[in-house]
């Protein structure tokens, strides 16, 4: 489920040419992703980690460590979206905000994540979608499905998801966007005010 080394190298590139600092990202699973952010930001920067499930961050916490990067990350085993609703209910300062935002978990929950990192991350900072492209189902017919390799149930939703959420990012006048792609799509959204 991990991010392929090209798109931890684009990650990796991004954060360095914002000069980001603090940042937030929503679906850890192993930690790759975390690890290559927490590999691009300086000595001081801060990544507050979010993931419903612990165990699999621990299997790749070694690595973090022996790269010497593991206080820069606040991990947090917690639902994503109680996280996010209190971090608002706190009203964050201009301070507060981060600087960019990375989301890989729960894809019908982006829209969710959508709005609220909308306030969580500073005017002119960064949100990135991963998996927006969905193995390229986002842009296949009915009559396209292989029928050998079918979606399950579960992908099929979280297709569906992924091609409102592209429908409603195309939209939305609070962002510009560029939908790379990279890996399995990766959506890189600047938040405009
Ligand atoms: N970003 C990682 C891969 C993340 S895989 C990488 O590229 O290296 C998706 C992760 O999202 C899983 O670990 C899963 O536990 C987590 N997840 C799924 N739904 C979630 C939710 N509602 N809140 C928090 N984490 C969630
Ligand atoms: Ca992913």
């Amino acid at each position: 489920m991990s991010v392929p080394p090209e798109e931890g190298q684009l990650l990796s590139v991004l954060l360095k040419l914002m000069n980001a600092k603090k940042t937030i990202e929503i679906g850890v699973f192993t930690g790759y992703s975390l690890l290559a952010t927490a590999l691009a930001l300086p000595k001081d920067g801060q990544i507050t980690a979010i993931d419903c499930d612990k165990s699999t961050y621990e299997i790749g916490l070694p690595f973090i460590e022996k790269a010497g990067v593991e206080h820069k990350i606040d991990f947090i085993e917690s639902e994503a979206l109680p996280v996010l609703d209190k971090m608002l209910q706190e009203e964050p300062k201009d301070e507060d905000l981060y600087d960019f935002a990375f989301v890989d978990a729960d894809k019908p929950n982006y829209g969710e994540y959508h709005e609220r990192l909308l306030k969580l991350v500073r005017v002119g900072g960064a949100i990135a979608y991963d998996n927006t492209l969905w193995m390229g189902t986002v842009a296949a017919t009915e009559e396209d499905e292989d029928e050998d390799d079918p979606l399950s149930p579960q992908e099929k939703l979280d297709r569906e998801a992924l091609v409102e959420l592209n429908k409603f990012l195309a939209g939305d006048p609070r962002i510009e966007m560029s939908q790379v792609s990279v890996g399995d799509g990766l959506t890189i959204c600047r938040r405009l005010y």
